[in-house]
């Protein structure tokens, strides 16, 4: 076990190297040959050291959202949820996936400029039953129980997904999906 990876160059797992975490990554595409970057996306994520992808969603469609709310003339997205075990400690993951998105031509943006159209995004939805309000990496990630393109893909791969601090992924999708035909 590489301790330094484990426990998080910033040091956030304490001295002990940690067990492999159950880590729900949602990821996103929607400019360029989406459903070969995500393919390669989770060729990658497996490839991580201490890390292994234990389940991957049918990629799904959706309209891109933007500051102003969903945009039907911005290119669709294709979504989906991979499930990772890993010991990589939550920072080091995240810059892990910032590789990734970067090797596949993501520049990272700050601000509104965030919003725009990307080759792919990688968030960690959800880091074992870690809470965290650091803006750098916030923990479940706070937009997830919003998101019908995160909890559907996530439902699909993991029946039982329960969201920290939220409930089951079930309940939130129906609730979520009864409020839009409401
Ligand atoms: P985005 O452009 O939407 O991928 O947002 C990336 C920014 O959000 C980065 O600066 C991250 O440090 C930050 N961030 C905060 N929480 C998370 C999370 N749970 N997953 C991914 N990025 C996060």
């Amino acid at each position: 076990m590489n301790r330094r990876l484990a426990q998080g160059l910033t040091g956030d797992a304490g001295d002990r190297a940690r067990p492999a975490a159950r880590v729900v990554v949602a990821l996103g595409a929607n400019l360029g040959e989406r459903a070969r970057t995500l393919a390669e996306a989770l060729i990658e994520l497996d490839r991580l050291p201490l890390t292994r992808v234990a389940g991957a969603a049918e990629p799904i469609e959706s309209v891109a959202i933007t500051l102003a709310g969903p945009d039907e003339d911005a290119p669709a997205y294709l979504n989906t949820v991979a499930l990772l075990d890993t010991s990589l400690a939550p920072s080091v993951l995240l810059e892990y996936l910032h590789a990734i998105e970067a090797r596949h031509g993501r520049a990272r943006r700050e601000g509104e400029a965030r919003w725009q159209s990307r080759t792919l995004d990688l968030d960690i939805v959800a880091y074992g039953d870690v809470r965290s309000d650091d803006p750098a990496l916030t923990l479940p990630h706070p937009r997830a129980a919003e998101r019908d393109f995160v909890l559907g893909p996530w439902l699909a791969v993991d029946p039982d997904a329960v969201l920290p601090g939220r409930g089951r992924v079930a309940d939130l999708l129906a609730a979520l999906r009864a409020e839009e035909t409401s």
